[in-house]
């Protein structure tokens, strides 16, 4: 089951560049910065109530992110995440009803999460992540 929208991914080419905007313009706090190595990027978050703000920066010219810049040269919103009760089944659900299935296997994402995504081809143009938590994983960072 889809419980909220966990967070939305915003591509940016610097995180050390971006991260002074949300930090002084708007006043939020970066809380949490993390390598996804598998994704080949670096990420920050912070919490606007309840929805997090993932940035990701490209650490490979073969990362999703950098070829997403290639095309918005500027940065802008990737993805968007729900936080679901149980991945699998939620994509199963997914699959069931036609959508294409970037990841068929959840994998391991920032935050002590497992994530998978759907094709935009299928979602109307939106980039769609699910996450859940990992069972007995706890968050290693400080919120
Ligand atoms: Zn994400």
């Amino acid at each position: 089951m889809i419980q909220k929208i966990d967070h939305l991914g915003i591509a940016v080419k610097s995180l050390d560049e971006a991260i002074p905007y949300y930090e002084k313009a708007l006043g939020l706090k970066c809380e949490h910065r993390e390598e996804v190595v598998s994704q080949k990027v670096r990420t920050a978050f912070f919490s606007v109530g309840e929805v997090h703000l993932e940035l990701l920066e490209p650490t490979d010219p073969e990362s999703p992110i950098a070829k997403f810049l290639e095309k918005n040269p500027a940065g802008g919103i990737h993805h968007i995440a729900f936080g679901v009760s149980e991945i699998a089944g939620q994509l199963q659900q997914a699959k069931n009803a036609g959508v294409r299935l970037i990841h068929e296997t959840p994998f391991d994402g920032a935050h002590n999460k497992l994530v998978a995504f759907l094709h935009p081809k299928s979602t109307f143009g939106v980039l769609t992540e699910f996450c859940s938590t990992k069972p007995g994983a706890g968050c290693s960072c400080s919120h």
